[in-house]
């Protein structure tokens, strides 16, 4: 009878322990003192056993997931324990989830960068995981088209790049091959890049964390990561959610996206980059002028900005998209025109690499403001491409918000960052401080670059 009573107590502790209530959580047992003693020890070594892992990823994006499925994918004799943790109720709600969708085959970034290599890699490894696991896609190319001369020389910029970067197959055609591509379309001249592809990233996220769950790992969603701190006992890194729950690991790689610039601070890195987020704001074709574009047409664009500049793009469910637009947002996870978060609004607004930023570009950012609001000259906009196209004929959808890092001294930072603060918990993390577009189709080489990095740092991982 005691063994029994003693089972059931456990065997509810343990239950308990797996929901991860906070450690001050009591349970109450109507069993005798010693047999909840003996149980209340034995759910603690289960709850550490739960909760124990050799590494931990935090942010359930597509750069947090990509990572997870890249090492668990890893051979060894024995493989690592590892969990993703995700403050939302489902993986790739934030930038992942609110993109364009298009593989990007690497035509516009500086030849050398770590944009430009992991770009063209992670375009084939995209393909590459698609083909593996069934995930629809489709190559529908894109062109980047000169409506006037005046954009010829930027256009030739972008051959001379996207050349160097070795992306494959690229082409420059001349205004009367357009129509061939997309026959609604105007221009001098155009780039075609036949490889470029879309495909639903929210869904590619979604099964990486399934591939990384069936080989072992966890996915812990509604797990909002607020402190890190090391475990005086054993030095193992701990690592908080806001409502009281922890895991231990022996190191953390953190790619927080939209937060990442807050997330490295609580490890005591530097306070900058700092994210800024950039609203991108998506208008959608009437499916009864859907026949006038056929795959992905793109601006030459402004090389001052890291954004594309309005595209129509092709989605996976047959709509076609119009945008994003790129306007200064008052909240990171906030999607509407008019949300608002008193904490974000502050920290944009007092800080001064913004502000510098502002300065310079004001027109910019006045015209993107009125364009955003106004979608009659959106569509002024978009007719320079497709005349037919008139405002009539879309309506609002989407959004998302691109995670911005500025420094100090207001310079857009366009590149990948990886950091890492010097004291020994800081040792013990990884932030991934910059993952902007195209990272979602590099993901899966910005997987390897971060696995490389972080084989030199965690000895566990040699
Ligand atoms: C409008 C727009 C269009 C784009 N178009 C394209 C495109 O066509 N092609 C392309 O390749 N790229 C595109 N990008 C860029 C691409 O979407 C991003 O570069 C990529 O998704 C970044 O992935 P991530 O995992 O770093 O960030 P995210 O997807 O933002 O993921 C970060 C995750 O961290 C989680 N998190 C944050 N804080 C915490 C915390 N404290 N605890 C636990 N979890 C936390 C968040 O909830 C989130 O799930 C676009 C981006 C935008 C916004």
């Amino acid at each position: 009878m005691a063994f029994s009573v003693q089972t059931t107590v456990q065997r509810a502790l343990l239950r308990t322990s797996r929901q991860l209530l906070p450690p001050s959580t009591t349970v109450t047992s109507p069993a005798s003192s010693s047999v909840a003693t003996y149980a209340t020890a034995a759910a603690k070594e289960a709850n550490r056993e739960q909760n124990d892992y050799d590494l931990a990823i935090v942010g359930g994006g597509i750069v947090g997931a990509a990572t997870a499925y890249k090492i668990s994918q890893m051979g060894g004799a024995k493989p690592l324990r590892i969990v993703i943790l995700e403050k939302e109720k489902e993986m790739a709600m934030h930038q992942t989830g609110r993109n364009s969708g298009v593989i990007h085959s690497g035509i516009y970034y500086r030849p050398g960068s770590l944009k430009a290599a992991l770009c063209v890699q992670g375009l084939d490894l995209m393909y590459e995981y698609c083909d593996k696991y069934s995930i629809p896609y489709k190559k529908v190319g894109k062109l980047i088209v000169a409506v006037d001369d005046g954009e010829v020389p930027g256009l030739m910029n972008l051959l001379k790049n996207g050349t160097a970067n070795k992306v494959r197959d690229l082409q420059l055609i001349e205004g009367s091959q357009i129509k061939e591509y997309e026959p609604y379309c105007r221009g001098v001249k155009a780039l075609l890049s036949p490889h470029t592809g879309i495909v639903d990233y929210g869904l590619v996220t979604r099964s990486m964390g399934d591939n990384v769950k069936a080989r072992g790992g966890e996915v812990k969603l509604n797990y909002e990561v607020s402190k890190f701190q090391s475990a005086p006992e054993d030095g193992r890194l701990l690592i908080f959610a806001k409502d009281g729950r922890s895991v231990s690991c022996k190191g953390a790689i953190v790619c927080g996206g939209l937060q990442s610039d807050r997330l490295a601070v609580l490890s005591n890195c530097k306070p900058t980059p700092k994210i800024v987020p950039f609203r991108g704001d998506y208008l959608r074709l009437k499916p009864e002028k859907r026949h006038l574009v056929r795959g992905n047409i793109y601006p030459v664009p402004d090389a001052r900005f890291p954004f594309l500049g309005v595209h129509f793009t092709p989605r996976m469910n047959g709509d076609l998209w119009l945008g994003p637009t790129a306007v200064l947002s008052f909240a990171r996870e906030g999607y509407g025109m008019f949300s608002f978060n008193l904490r974000d609004t502050w920290e944009e607004l007092t800080f001064p690499g913004l502000i510098k930023l502002g300065g310079r570009f004001l027109r910019f950012g006045l015209g993107e403001m009125w364009r955003n609001i106004y979608t009659p000259a959106q569509v002024k906009l978009l007719q320079r491409y497709i005349p037919e196209i008139s405002a009539k004929d879309v309506e609002r959808t989407h959004a998302g918000n691109r995670a911005q890092a500025i420094d100090s001294n207001g310079d857009m930072v366009d590149d990948f960052i990886i950091d890492t603060a010097q004291d020994e918990m800081g040792k013990k993390i990884v932030h991934v401080r910059n993952a902007p577009s195209p990272a979602a189709t590099s993901s899966l080489a910005i997987a390897n670059h971060i696995v490389n990095t972080v084989k030199e740092k965690f000895e566990f991982m040699k």
